[in-house]
């Protein structure tokens, strides 16, 4: 039997999630949040929003230089998101467990790509990749009185 002293914790960690367009206007805001909740992730900060093309463009700044940054820019404005913060232990990786791989076509089955996705353009979520991440999406969208310790 391992003493207590020598388990390795498990890290609370809170994670950006972003229901994109695509899965807004197939109405399966609900269907996802029951995911996130059933495998333990706790909704801790949540606003609808039409992005303008400037929020998108800062948001996906990383991806500036890459071919499909304007489709992106593109889709992403193209109507309401809905965006939370989650918190949970494990949640940078867990949510992205849940969300599945970035092509619908390579997302294993029961992630929400794989069922809700439509192609690696339109795939239905966005999930912080790293806690570092997590810490800048989270502050980009929401400030901290509206994250909700809980
Ligand atoms: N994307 C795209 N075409 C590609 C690769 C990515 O349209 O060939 C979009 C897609 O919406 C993806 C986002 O750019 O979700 C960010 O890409 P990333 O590689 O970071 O994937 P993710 O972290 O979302 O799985």
């Amino acid at each position: 039997v391992r003493p207590a002293y020598l388990e390795i914790p498990m890290a609370l960690e809170r994670t950006l999630s972003i229901i994109k367009p695509d899965a807004v206007g197939k109405n399966v805001i609900g269907e996802i949040y029951t995911r996130f909740e059933k495998a333990g992730l706790k909704i801790v900060a949540a606003r609808m929003k039409h992005l303008s093309r400037a929020e998108a463009e800062g948001f996906y700044a990383v991806h500036r230089e890459r071919p499909f940054f304007n489709a992106l820019v593109e889709f992403m404005t193209s109507g309401p998101v809905m965006i939370q913060a989650l918190e949970g232990d494990n949640a940078v990786l867990k949510h992205r467990d849940l969300m599945g791989a970035t092509n619908p076509k390579d997302a294993a089955a029961g992630t929400i790509r794989a069922d809700f996705a439509d192609s690696i353009d339109a795939n239905a979520v966005h999930g912080s990749d790293s806690l570092e991440n997590a810490a800048i999406e989270i502050a980009y969208f929401f400030p901290s009185t509206d994250v909700h310790a809980r």
